[in-house]
């Protein structure tokens, strides 16, 4: 061991922390934002984003990956600034003819030249080719600048268990989220397909082999939860020789955006960063109890937080712009040692 403080000898496997392989589990705007700055941090490096896709929909028959093409849109120059999902100089045309039709659903945004993509991916998925396959594709478009994968080619779904006057039932996580606002309590949030769905190809690997893996600070539940819900990714998570280290999306006891607390409260998680922390649990822990953190990056805000047998460090965690994304991905890889 060297002497605490001294620097740490670069790995003979490579000469430059410009061409680490880093894997990261991804939602939609936290986690794509999140990947703007590992792209600027390590331009070098050969990245691999496993995507979430339980917040996949199929509406007027059409395959929607929401989150795939956040991060895709984000990393390839086409999301919206302002709204940080969907294509900028975006117009509604087909979705205002909709309406005039009384076809909804109303609360799904579909802009007009989003809905190419998601032409393109029903097209390819009716033809048989898996997802993996169609997202592929579709970044030949968009050259993301990073090997984008679905965390599987089955279909998963994240349904929400509520209780409004039509009495209890599950209803789709885009409907509770984007019409009801997670306004109704989550009694149970549920992967349907989850348990039966494989891992898509390339995923188990990208973690094994990885240098570093990370956990942007997306949703725990319904995004990196989701993913984690695949069978064989958690284990890999645990498993990898890599460091794991995940950012908070919880600063001060309270989502920087979006309603992740109403998500945390359905699975009996309290909103804080130390909870979230706790729940994704530290690799150093024995048995069943193994969690997937060897480190957790928290905002100066919650400096204190610990999570046993996982460092914590904290650091102003805003991704206001992108050097201030810059700055919160070194601290990351920092506190990964890599
Ligand atoms: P979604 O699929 O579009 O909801 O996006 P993600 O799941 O990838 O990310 C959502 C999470 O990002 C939310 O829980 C936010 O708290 C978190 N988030 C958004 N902006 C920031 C930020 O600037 N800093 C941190 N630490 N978290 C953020
Ligand atoms: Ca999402």
């Amino acid at each position: 061991m060297p002497p605490k403080g001294a620097p740490r000898p670069v790995p003979a496997a490579r000469n430059s922390l410009s061409t680490v392989k880093v894997t990261a589990l991804a939602g939609g705007i936290g986690g794509a934002r999140f990947l703007r700055g590992v792209k600027a941090a390590l331009p070098e490096a050969d990245v691999t984003v496993i995507g979430n896709t339980g917040d996949d929909i199929v509406l007027h028959r059409l395959n929607i990956s929401p989150d795939l093409d956040t991060v895709m849109y984000t990393l390839g120059g086409g999301i919206s600034a302002e709204r940080g999902w969907g294509r900028e100089d975006e117009t509604f045309t087909v979705a205002a003819e909709l309406k005039e039709y009384g076809v909804g659903p109303d609360w799904f945004g579909l802009g007009d030249r989003d809905l190419a993509t998601h032409l393109v991916r029903t097209q390819m998925l009716a033809a048989g080719y898996p997802l993996s396959e169609v997202t592929a594709a579709l970044c030949q478009r968009w050259r993301p600048g990073v090997r984008l994968l679905p965390m599987s080619d089955d279909r998963v779904e994240t349904h929400v268990v509520i209780t409004d006057e039509q009495g209890r039932r599950a209803i789709h996580f885009q409907e509770w989220w984007l019409r009801l606002r997670a306004g109704v309590p989550a009694e149970a949030i549920v992967s349907v397909g989850a348990a039966d769905a494989k891992p898509a190809p390339g995923v188990v690997d990208a973690i094994a082999e990885a240098d570093v893996v990370l956990l942007p600070p997306s949703n725990p539940v319904v995004s990196v939860g989701s993913i984690l819900a695949v069978p064989g990714i958690r284990d890999a998570v645990r498993d990898t020789k890599a460091p794991v280290v995940g950012v908070s999306p919880i600063i001060g006891g309270s989502p920087v955006r979006g309603m992740a607390d109403a998500c945390l409260q359905a699975i009996g998680v309290e909103t804080s960063a130390e909870a979230v922390g706790r729940h994704y649990g530290s690799r150093a822990s024995a048995g069943e109890a193994k969690g997937l953190l060897d480190g957790w990056l928290v905002d100066t805000v919650d400096a204190g937080v610990t999570v046993p047998g996982a460092r914590v460090v904290a650091r102003p965690l805003l991704m206001t712009d992108l050097d201030a994304t810059v700055a919160i991905v070194r601290a990351a890889l920092e506190l990964s040692g890599v």
